[in-house]
């Protein structure tokens, strides 16, 4: 599906972290962790797309980067992360996201649109620093 592939497109970490290390060797503070944690709840359900009268994705793709991009571990890639997924949103010709945040209410898991705002950030950076 076009969530699928917007997955594929960057929504993992591609370095082999081999197994599991002790919860305690990467130290990272709780209140990270449990705002990281509150945009990984996405299942995926598309229901934030289909009450968007932009058909927008936004909210979708805004929670799996942002996830990320809040960890140490997604941090090394956020920016080509950011930029592949933002770029694979548009080839599925989702809306444009216009923030009436019917996303917000209808969003089975409390996914906040601040996620929306932060893929903003992280994808205005991205291309800032892409281009120097
Ligand atoms: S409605 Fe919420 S849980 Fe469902 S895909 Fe959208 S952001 Fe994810």
């Amino acid at each position: 599906s076009a969530f699928d592939r917007i997955i594929s497109s960057g929504g993992f970490v591609f370095i082999n972290t081999g197994q599991a290390p002790d919860a305690t060797v990467i130290p990272i503070s709780h209140e990270l962790a449990e705002s990281a944690f509150d945009s990984a709840a996405c299942i995926g359900c598309g229901a934030c797309v289909a009450t968007c009268k932009n058909g927008s994705a936004a909210l979708f793709t805004s929670a799996k980067i942002t996830h990320m991009a809040l960890l140490p571990q997604g941090k090394e890639e956020r920016s080509e992360r950011v930029l592949n997924m933002v770029k694979q949103m548009d080839l599925e010709s989702f809306g444009h996201c216009t923030n009436t945040e019917a996303c917000e209410v209808e969003c089975p898991q409390g996914i906040s649109v601040l996620n929306i705002a932060r893929m903003n950030f992280e994808y205005n950076k991205a291309l800032f620093f892409k281009k120097k």
